[in-house]
């Protein structure tokens, strides 16, 4: 591995495990208050918030020079009717990040900003920047469910490293409540054992090696909303398939099929003008493919992560173990 990319991963790998000891230490008070409505109606929590100055001040500490785009920004952390939620984010940063122990209102709201450094509208990329979504599947996370936090960094429009951490997601082996899946281009995917991942614990991610698409098992989101269905349904029906879907909130989806919990992630459209958020699936993306497997659109096309923040060159997303792809995406033009 080269340098930058060796110093990437250590980064990387310490700064999702500590936001992950932040939405642990939320996760364990939830209460109601903690939770504000997005524009968009989806439930932000303190730790969205918490999780991102975490990764961001790590960023911006490590790596000043690289752009970084990730899904919050501290706007409505700074309304007056936000005190008390402002309050528990930089209590909650403070006692994840050691570095952070002293940190004021004011740098914490900083750090969240630093993900919001790209024109909000740009079509095009820098060459190298991070994309971050702290808390993906905010809805898991508050039903208990699974949910992710997810890094990428990205070079020319291509993911080369991701840092996948999945806290609620057993470690194989089961003594351990979460994963954390790391990878970079050409290097495989590895497993750590969260909350604290040692390096000793590390265990290679593989897909498996099923080539029999009825066989197979596939995952999609919990949400209706987020991906078809009804169509996914009528796809695993035309490859023979017979197991139930296995529904999971978050990239988790890709780890499952990252470590053979699952042959295949289907993300079908429910609008034709929906365009997916890079930060929902950079990370996830090089997980699978550095363990063996593929993701490509729902017409068989590589992700482009050169087009600002929504893959606007892509429609949905299929994930596989690789070998059942080419049937997977037959099975949806027909
Ligand atoms: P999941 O947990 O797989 O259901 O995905 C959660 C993500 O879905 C969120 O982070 C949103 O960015 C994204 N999302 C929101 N609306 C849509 C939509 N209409 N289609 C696909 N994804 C969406
Ligand atoms: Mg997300």
């Amino acid at each position: 591995m080269n340098l930058q990319w060796m110093r990437a991963w250590q980064v990387a790998m310490e700064a999702v495990t500590l936001a992950a000891r932040a939405t642990r230490a939320v996760q364990a008070e939830l209460i109601t208050s903690d939770t504000l409505e997005k524009k968009d109606r989806s439930p932000v929590t303190v730790a969205d918030f918490a999780s991102q100055a975490v990764v961001c001040e790590a960023l911006a500490g490590w790596f000043p020079n690289d752009p970084v785009v990730a899904e919050e920004d501290a706007d409505a952390l700074r309304e007056s009717a936000n005190a008390v939620l402002r309050d528990a984010v930089v209590r909650h940063v403070q006692t994840a990040q050691p570095r952070a122990a002293a940190a004021s209102q004011r740098q914490v709201l900083s750090w969240i900003d630093h993900g919001n450094m790209l024109e909000p509208n740009a079509q095009r990329s820098p060459a190298r920047f991070w994309t971050l979504d702290p808390i993906d599947g905010t809805k898991g996370f508050l039903r208990g469910g699974q949910y992710a936090i997810a890094l990428g960094l990205v070079e020319n429009g291509k993911v080369v490293l991701g840092a996948l951490a999945c806290p609620s997601l057993a470690h194989p082996g089961g003594r351990h409540p979460g994963t954390l899946l790391m990878a970079a281009r050409d290097e495989g995917t590895w497993m750590y054992p969260l909350p604290s991942p040692a390096q000793g614990d590390a265990l290679p991610a593989r897909v498996d090696g099923l080539d029999d698409p009825a066989q197979a098992r596939f995952c999609e989101s919990v949400e209706s909303g987020h991906s078809d269905q009804d169509q996914s349904a009528q796809i695993a029906g035309r490859l023979g398939i017979t197991a139930d879907p296995v529904r999971m909130d978050s990239q988790a989806k890709y780890a499952a099929v990252a470590r053979g919990d699952a042959s295949i992630y289907l993300r079908l459209p429910t609008r034709a003008d929906y365009r997916e958020a890079i930060w929902d699936h950079a990370a996830g993306a090089i997980v699978i493919e550095e363990a063996g497997g593929r993701v490509t659109d729902i017409v068989g096309a590589p992700l482009d992560f050169s087009r600002g923040k929504r893959l606007e060159r892509n429609r949905g997303v299929v994930a596989t173990n690789g070998a059942v792809h080419d049937a997977v995406i037959k099975a949806i033009q027909n």
